[in-house]
């Protein structure tokens, strides 16, 4: 195989597990593969970053994972119910 199929097939790697990578939920030869293409895919790199940047600053959405307007949808549900 090319090394431009390989950086394909590494770009969807990396795109697929971008949010396992930052949360440290991958192998250590998969993050190589992530590091590795990330330091040669500027949208990669984009992708992790403004991912990243997600994690920071909601660092309390894995607690709450129902939005306010879904929640608000429910308590309708229930009252009228
Ligand atoms: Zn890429």
């Amino acid at each position: 195989m090319s090394g431009v199929l390989w950086q394909m097939v590494d770009h969807r790697f990396t795109k697929a597990h971008a949010s396992e990578y930052l949360d440290g939920e991958l192998s250590p030869p998969e993050r190589e593969r992530v590091e590795r293409h990330t330091s040669v895919c500027p949208k990669c790199r984009a992708l992790l970053a403004s991912l990243r940047r997600m994690i920071e600053t909601l660092p309390t959405l894995a607690a709450q994972p129902r939005p306010s307007v879904e929640a608000g949808v429910l308590a309708r549900l229930r009252r009228d119910g």
